[in-house]
């Protein structure tokens, strides 16, 4: 079996949540809008689902909106707001994920939707202070920054933020794909209008996410069909991955605690085992508030550098190699990019989740002195 330390980039089902999920698609398989019995067990498996992804979160029932994934809820929440909000300015970062960035580029481009992206230092750290000086503005404004960067594990203080925005009449959206599962939240208190998750980043299947939207920040439908998820989204609900997500969310805020350790003693043994065996490692991302499931590493220069995500893989090592390959081209992290990371040095980002095994661990700091220093 291979060590698997990418768990950013998607987890693995776990087998409990995978053989809920085959049960009921060999037992309950009605379209959850049918009235007869059939259709009325999948509408309460839905909704069951929806009301305790609610109560996790301290959200009201009404404010959870199944999506196919983050990209989608994101979308919908930005391209409806200039819309339906009357947004005409969005404040954003050069860090966040492409489902933000080239949607803001398009709404920049298509609608002359004002956007501004904040400052980064080289660590990654947003310049949220500056939202200071920007807001209140006579342009109504969207914030969208994301509460856990994905490439560098840096953690936003979404409080801080939440609290800017409505001292300055704005509305704040936060992209929460790395966040949840890992963090607790409370978005009765917290202040957000929208927030955002992915269901594969904690063990639920590809192709089912959901957006928090708060109910005094109302968008008009996404999708227009037979108007399920209260008309917002229509489309016949993925069922079955909603029953895997609901399972997902119970388990990991279940255990968020032991897993959170969990998380933090493979991760600070991770670098303590790179800082004793190699010179000149480096870490990106800002030092304190870091999420205890990534670690991104900067290795010094080396022959190896280019290929050494490659030569991981060929170890059974299951990385990213702050790269990214879309349509089959490999560019360079915007993230990287945008903290200025030294071209010469090579970035590998380690992720974790509560089942990855210190043992794993110790494998993969051997592959890396085989690779590196044999
Ligand atoms: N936002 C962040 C921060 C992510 O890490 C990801 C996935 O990598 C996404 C959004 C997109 O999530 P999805 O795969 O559910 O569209």
């Amino acid at each position: 079996m291979a060590v698997y330390l990418d768990h950013a980039a998607t987890t693995p089902i776990l087998e409990d949540i995978a053989k809920e999920i085959y049960q009921a698609m060999l037992d309950c398989n009605g379209n959850p809008s049918s009235t007869h019995q059939y259709g009325r067990l999948s509408r309460t498996k839905i909704e069951s689902a929806r009301a305790e992804i609610a109560h996790i979160l301290g959200a009201s029932t009404g404010e959870i909106f199944f999506t196919s994934c983050a990209t989608e809820a994101n979308n919908m929440i930005l391209n409806r707001a200039p819309i339906d909000l009357g947004v005409a300015r969005i404040i954003s970062s050069p860090l966040e994920h492409h489902c933000i960035l080239h949607t803001l580029e398009r709404l920049e481009h298509e609608q002359g939707i004002e956007v501004v992206l904040l400052d980064v230092n080289h660590e990654g750290r947003v310049n949220i202070e500056s939202l200071e000086e920007l807001l209140p503005s006579n342009k109504k404004t969207l914030v969208s920054l994301m509460h856990v960067n994905n490439e560098l594990g840096n953690v936003l203080d979404l409080e801080r933020v939440a609290a800017l925005c409505n001292e300055g009449a704005a509305y704040f959206h936060t992209d929460a794909a790395q966040g949840v599962g890992k963090f607790a939240y409370n978005l009765e208190t917290l202040g957000a209008h929208f927030l955002t998750a992915s269901g594969h980043k904690f063990h639920a299947p590809k192709g089912i996410g959901f957006m928090y939207m708060r109910h005094d920040a109302q968008l008009k439908p996404w999708l227009t069909g037979g108007a399920q998820e209260r008309n917002i989204r229509s489309g016949t609900e993925n069922l079955h991955g909603i029953i895997g997500i609901h399972k997902a969310m119970m388990q990991a805020y279940d255990h968020l605690d032991d897993r959170v350790t969990h998380l933090q003693q493979i991760k600070s043994h991770l670098k303590k085992e790179l800082r004793d065996r190699f010179d000149d490692i480096m870490f990106n991302g800002t030092e304190n508030s870091q999420s205890p499931h990534i670690l991104s590493v900067s290795f010094p220069p080396s022959a190896k550098n280019d290929m050494l995500d490659m030569l991981l893989d060929m170890d059974g090592i299951l990385v990213s190699g702050g790269s990214a390959c879309s349509s089959g081209s490999v560019k360079a992290s915007h993230v990287l990019e945008a903290i200025g990371s030294p071209s010469d040095r090579k970035t590998i980002r380690f992720s974790f989740s509560h089942v990855t095994q210190m043992d794993e661990i110790n494998k993969t700091v051997q592959a890396l002195e085989n690779i590196l220093l044999g």
